[in-house]
This record gives C-alpha cells, sequence and structure tokens, in this order.
C-alpha cells in the first residue's frame, strides 16, 4: 500500500490515536506521524514508546505541514482543540475525528474549520476498556467499522483517501447521515454502557451481598457488564452529555421492555419470556455471522489488550 498522507498529526494520544498510529505504522500509510496530548506526562510516555515519530507541545504545533490531522480527544474537548488548530492547519489538509458521537462534533469542529481544508468527521466502531498512551495497538480495527459522516458537500477525493487509510487499517469503510449515526450508536453502544454502569453500581449498592461476594462469584453476565463499566469516565461522561436525545428515546423504549419482562416475571408468563429470549438469542447469531464477534468462551478478547 503507497504513503496515503506524507503527515499525520494526531491530536490525543490515547487508546484510539495511539492504534491509529500502530496501524499506520503497519501498513505504511504515513509518511511522518507526529502526536500531541494535553498532559505533559502523557507526551513523555509516547516519546518513550516511541509512539508516534515525532511528539511536540502543543496542538497548534502538531498540525503545522500536516496532511491529515486526527482529533482524538474525548468528544467535549473537540471545539477547543479546533479553534486552537485552525490558523496553523494547511491548506488542502483534511481534518477528521474519531468521537462516539457526531451531530455535536460536527457543531463544535465545522465552525472553526477555515475555507479550503476538508472537514470529513469519523467514528472507528472499535475500542476497549483500557485508555492513555500505553494502550493501543495495531489490530483494534481488523475487521470493524468505521462510520464515516461527510456533509453533502465534502471533497469526493479527500473522502476517498480517508477511506483508503481506515481500510489500510484493516478496517470497514460506511458513509452515514450524523442523526442517523447518532440514533445507531445510542442503540448498539451508548445505551448499553449506561445499563452496564447502572449494574454494577446496584451491585456496589446492595449491602446484603457484600463486595466480597460480587467479586468472588461474579458469573459471566457480571463479568461483562463490569469489563464494560470500567469504561473511561471522561469520555462517556461526554458520550451522555452529547448524544442526550437518541440515548433517552432508547432507554425510554428500553425502560417499557423491561417493565413488561417484570410483568411477565411477576405474573409467571413463560411463553412470554421464552419467546422474547428466542428472538434476542436470533441477534447474538447474527453478530457472530457478521464477523463482528467470536463464540468462543472468551469472546475472542484474550486478543484485546
Ligand atoms: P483516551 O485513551 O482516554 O485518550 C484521550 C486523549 O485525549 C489523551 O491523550 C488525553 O490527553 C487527551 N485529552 C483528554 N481531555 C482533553 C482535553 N480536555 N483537551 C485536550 N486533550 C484532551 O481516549 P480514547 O479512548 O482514545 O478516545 C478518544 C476519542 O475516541 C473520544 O472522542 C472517544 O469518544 C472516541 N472513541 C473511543 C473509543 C473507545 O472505546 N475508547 C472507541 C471509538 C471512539 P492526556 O493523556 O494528556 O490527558
Amino acid at each position: 500500500m503507497p504513503v496515503l498522507y506524507d503527515r499525520v498529526a494526531l491530536i490525543g494520544l490515547g487508546l484510539i490515536a495511539g492504534s491509529m498510529a500502530h496501524a499506520m505504522r503497519r501498513g505504511n500509510l504515513a509518511g511522518e506521524i507526529v502526536g500531541t496530548a494535553r498532559s505533559a506526562e502523557t507526551r513523555a510516555i509516547a516519546q518513550e514508546i516511541g509512539l508516534c515519530d515525532r511528539v511536540v507541545d502543543t496542538a497548534a504545533e502538531a498540525v503545522e505541514g500536516a496532511d491529515l490531522v486526527v482529533l482524538a480527544v474525548p468528544v467535549g474537548a473537540m471545539g477547543a482543540v479546533a479553534r486552537e488548530i485552525a490558523p496553523h492547519l494547511k491548506p488542502g489538509a483534511t481534518v477528521t475525528d474519531v468521537g462516539s458521537v457526531k451531530r455535536a462534533v460536527i457543531s463544535a469542529v465545522d465552525p472553526h474549520i477555515p475555507e479550503g481544508v476538508h472537514f470529513i468527521p469519523g467514528h472507528p466502531l472499535a475500542g476497549t476498556e483500557h485508555s492513555g498512551p500505553r494502550s493501543g495497538y495495531a489490530e483494534l480495527f481488523d475487521n470493524r467499522w468505521c462510520l464515516l459522516v461527510p456533509s453533502g458537500n465534502a471533497d469526493v477525493g479527500a473522502i476517498d483517501r480517508l477511506r483508503a487509510l481506515w481500510e489500510g487499517m484493516g478496517a470497514h469503510v460506511d458513509l452515514m447521515d450524523a442523526d442517523h449515526h447518532d440514533l445507531v450508536l445510542a442503540v448498539t453502544s451508548h445505551a448499553p454502557h449506561l445499563i452496564a454502569y447502572t449494574m454494577v453500581g446496584v451491585a456496589d449498592d446492595l449491602r446484603r451481598v457484600t463486595d466480597s461476594e460480587v467479586i468472588k462469584y461474579s458469573a459471566a453476565g457480571f463479568r461483562d457488564f463490569t469489563r464494560i463499566a470500567a469504561s473511561d469516565p471522561t469520555m462517556w461522561r461526554d458520550v451522555f452529555l452529547t448524544n442526550k436525545d437518541a440515548t433517552l428515546e432508547i432507554l425510554g423504549r428500553f425502560t417499557e421492555e423491561l417493565f413488561a419482562l417484570q410483568r411477565a416475571i411477576r405474573s409467571g408468563d413463560g411463553e412470554l419470556l421464552f419467546d422474547y429470549f428466542t428472538r434476542t438469542r436470533a441477534i447474538r447469531r447474527g453478530i457472530i455471522e457478521a464477523g463482528q464477534d467470536t463464540d468462543a468462551p472468551d469472546f475472542g478478547r484474550a486478543k484485546a489488550r
């Protein structure tokens, strides 16, 4: 694969940007990777482990001469970063982001993008509960989807090049409208995370069952919830604050279904429960058949570092 961008600037050096750096190197997709992060500590670690070719102190410095700029900070920080880098962007450059919510990022970033710079928002549907500069790995995006949500008048050549980058990093790429993205992700990611946070919170509150019992006798269902509920608090706070409407819509429906299942349990309606669980089992089979998970006992998580 030929080099797609001579210089890539990564703003934020956590799980996603770090994985991009490794994956771009694996595929020889970038001439030079320049990175920066908010704290001196993260920048020092990135330097020490050689995450980028160059680590610089500020976002403004990082984007100088960059052909591609990737905003890989929490959703709530995207607007401030865009404001800082705007005067330093190279004409003709592409700016993208990896934020988990799209409409709010577009509203925060787009007004700062100068004429002649292409803004193509994106979201790789891949992650783990780990964060920070040491958490990334080259295979994170392999066989995962990356959704790009360009505006109607975005430059086709710039979209194609960004698509080629994500494909070179192992992902499949789809284009999607921002509002639709936010609704789909509320169903597949945001509401499930909130439910996991709640379930782990309930276990934590339930004093009749001791903390040590919760940990010692942790069964598979609860263990999976705790993995999800260990995700980065800043990132997830921002997701819920910025994808408010879609998440509340899905949680409303979730609450109704939960009441229906509660009623079935109370009234002993085994048929309803059986039919419901049969329907949900088919969705799981669909995900495995689509290659988006494995039915190995550890769900393939041994690979996820
Ligand atoms: P991460 O590992 O926590 O890294 C976040 C990076 O952003 C760090 O380098 C941090 O710098 C920097 N940062 C934090 N707050 C900032 C601020 N206010 N201003 C400037 N920089 C700031 O996060 P991540 O998991 O890579 O997530 C990055 C983005 O990807 C988020 O928008 C998230 O929604 C999205 N995303 C995450 C996942 C996932 O599963 N984790 C999946 C898909 C998309 P310091 O280290 O110096 O604090």
